[in-house]
């Protein structure tokens, strides 16, 4: 069921050496190796810091395992100093661009205009642009969740063809369930927001997923969801046998 299957996937953030992630990127690709069926069931990607990523998808290539970017500049080349552009990332591997997560949107000014402007560079390059949008908590208790992300949504991907909204993934990850500090979503939680991004999105992107602790003990009922097409995972998957746990729940 692969054209189906759930996408589960996790960043690393800012965590692993190159060691680390060389390790993790070897045992994950043995182990789907020797269990040929969870890669039918299942897509995974891996969202290592640029430090690790042309390691990581040296390791993985022909795994079947997509690897990504935390981030990549809009622009190609250039004075940017500190900046990756997408065809760098490219160039060490990675397939996929991660996007206006809403830790880069809180402390690095990532805006709507930004975000649009790296889906287009992500697109333009041929890679995967992975849309992250979440609202706080104050906007959930005001019940403004659903327009709130929606804005998120149509800011990053205004003026885009069908065909190229047919290669973006969505993740809605409400800023209240990330980290360490938040709570997992319920399902009941999950229901209004899922709905709307699908009904306006879901038939045109390529799919949408959900994260904000997502751990072995909560993944099997979100994923149960209609309206949840895959898993974005931090923490719980950042050792190998726990992300390993979650592919096998999909
Ligand atoms: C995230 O930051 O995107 C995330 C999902 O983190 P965690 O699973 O650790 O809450």
């Amino acid at each position: 069921r692969i054209d189906g299957a759930p996408w589960v996937g996790t960043s690393w953030k800012m965590t692993k050496t190159l060691a680390e992630g060389r390790e993790f990127a070897r045992g994950l690709a043995e182990a789907l190796a020797a269990e040929p069926r969870l890669r039918e069931r299942v897509r995974p990607f891996v969202i290592p810091p640029h430090t690790a990523l042309a390691a990581v998808a040296a390791e993985l290539e022909g795994s079947g395992v997509v690897v990504g970017a935390q981030n990549a500049h809009w622009e190609d080349a250039g004075a940017w100093t500190g900046e990756v552009s997408v065809p760098q990332v490219a160039d060490a591997g990675a397939a996929l661009v991660e996007i206006g997560h809403s830790e880069r949107r809180e402390h690095f000014g990532e805006t709507v205009e930004t975000t649009a402007a790296k889906v287009a560079a992500t697109l333009r390059h041929g890679l995967t642009p992975l849309l992250c949008v979440g609202e706080p908590a104050e906007v959930r208790d005001a019940g403004g969740s659903a327009e709130h992300i929606l804005a998120q949504v149509r800011g990053a991907l205004d003026g885009l063809s069908e065909e190229e909204l047919g290669r973006v993934l969505v993740a809605y990850e409400p800023i209240w369930a990330i980290g360490e500090h938040g709570r997992p979503a319920t399902v009941p939680e999950l229901e209004a927001p899922f709905a709307a991004l699908q009904g306006e999105f879901g038939s045109r992107t390529a799919a949408i997923l959900y994260g904000g602790s997502v751990h072995q003990d909560n993944a099997a009922e979100l994923l149960a969801m209609d309206d949840v097409d895959g898993l974005f995972v931090g923490r719980a998957a950042w050792r190998l046998e726990g992300y390993l746990e979650l592919l096998r729940l999909a």
